[in-house]
């Protein structure tokens, strides 16, 4: 099979990152979960700076596997996948359009009110019907990163997407 040539562009990488999924919620792709810092091209090669969500989620791995996948599909060779811990990832750099998926997938996301969750009451909407009168079953949920939710209204299930 011939490789397509790369084109070495930051906007041409980008559409190939925006077909990496995050691999625990296949609803998000790795540019709207904000975790890519910056795309670099140096001697041949093309180099991807990510920045780790949750410290220790096993998830950032199967990422890296995954961006270095795609791109080698694309045609890039020699991919250096970096590891930027500075400035921290925090579910601030979800985008609005991320946000919304994440609640369209029944996850609801992160609560703006980064101050709220410091005082111990963040307001955790029910992503079926708004309610706020919500109440945690688990503060771990199908994964480390996410909490389990139930709705006192609808009395769904749900899982949260924790804040950092
Ligand atoms: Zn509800």
């Amino acid at each position: 099979m011939q490789l397509p040539e790369p084109v070495r562009e930051r906007g041409a990488v980008n559409k190939v990152l925006e077909t990496v999924k995050d691999p625990e919620i296949p609803v998000l792709t790795i540019e709207d979960m904000g975790i890519v810092r910056a795309v670099d091209f140096e001697g041949d090669g093309v180099q991807v700076s990510i920045t780790p969500t949750y410290s220790g989620c096993p998830a950032m791995d199967t990422i890296a596997e995954d961006i270095r996948s795609a791109l080698t599909l694309h045609g890039y060779r020699e991919i250096e996948i970096r590891t930027v811990l500075s400035p921290a990832w925090s579910t601030d750099f979800i985008s609005e359009n991320g946000k919304k998926k994440l609640e369209e997938y029944g996850i609801a996301p992160p609560s703006t009110s980064a101050r709220g969750a410091l005082l111990g009451h963040e307001a955790v909407h029910c992503p079926q019907c708004k309610s706020e009168n919500t109440v945690v079953v688990s503060e771990f949920g199908s994964t480390a990163c996410k909490a389990l939710y139930k709705c006192q209204d609808c009395l769904e299930p749900f899982d949260y997407f924790k804040c950092v």
